[in-house]
């Protein structure tokens, strides 16, 4: 098992001071998401030829073609979810681990499923050591995890064609799925309450997130 030395010292911290402050000047406003993104070290997810980079709002490459997404991109995922203590999360594409510490930072009960296999067993490998403990998936998250369902907050954070049936169908009552929706380029992000069995349909800013692969995603 690969085995990553972290240290956290003042420099790093205050690299993420900034960036929190950064984050609240772009419009994020709940204090819980900016704690926790002033809490999860960034720069322990990245390789030691981008470290400087940790903490620029910028996404960055991970490997097997796939990105740890931009503190922005994550910070504005987590508020639009309005994640409470205790709620059982499904996160699909775990990437790099970075979104799941950040939910796990905020109480939330993360599930997250990978497809790619490589980036599943390094991310399994490699949080615990930071001591995040999601459960981990390996496989086809388009089709959510219907054995672990319902979910109060389904987070994708891959483009999507469509908003799969099989993710609304795993939200609990009253929860909410929040998705970015479009073309492989560029897509709007997309939140669905379930109030009362209905599906509330809301839109907000374009991203450019790589794409959901898969049964529900991009063939
Ligand atoms: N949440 C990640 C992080 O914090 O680093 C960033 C995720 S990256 C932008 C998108 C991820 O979605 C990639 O790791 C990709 O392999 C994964 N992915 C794409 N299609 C998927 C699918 N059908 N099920 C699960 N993961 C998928």
């Amino acid at each position: 098992m690969f085995i990553k030395m972290i240290e956290d010292n003042y420099k790093q911290r205050g690299l993420r001071n900034k960036l929190v402050k950064k984050l609240l000047e772009k419009g994020i406003l709940d204090g819980r998401v900016l704690d926790a993104i002033g809490k999860v070290p960034r720069h322990a997810f990245f390789d030691d030829a981008l470290l400087n980079h940790a903490y620029e709002d910028k996404a960055f490459p991970i490997g097997e073609g796939q990105t740890i997404s931009q503190p922005f991109t994550v910070a504005f995922q987590s508020e639009k979810l309005k994640i409470k203590p205790g709620d059982k999360v499904l996160e699909i594409g775990t990437g790099s681990g970075y979104q799941a510490a950040v939910l796990l930072e905020m109480g939330a009960k993360v599930y997250t499923i990978e497809y790619n296999r490589k980036l599943y067993e390094r991310t399994r490998d490699f949080l615990p050591q930071l001591s995040y403990q999601p459960y981990f998936f390996f496989g086809d998250g388009s089709k959510g995890i219907p054995a672990k369902a319902p979910y109060d907050k389904i987070i994708v954070t891959a483009g999507a064609p469509v908003v799969p049936k099989a993710l609304t169908d795993q939200l609990a009552e009253g929860g909410i799925l929040l998705i970015p929706v479009g073309d492989r380029e560029r897509q709007k992000m997309v939140r669905i309450t379930k109030v009362k069995g209905e599906l509330k349909k809301e839109e907000f800013d374009s991203f450019a997130f790589v794409p959901l692969l898969g049964e529900q995603g991009w063939k």
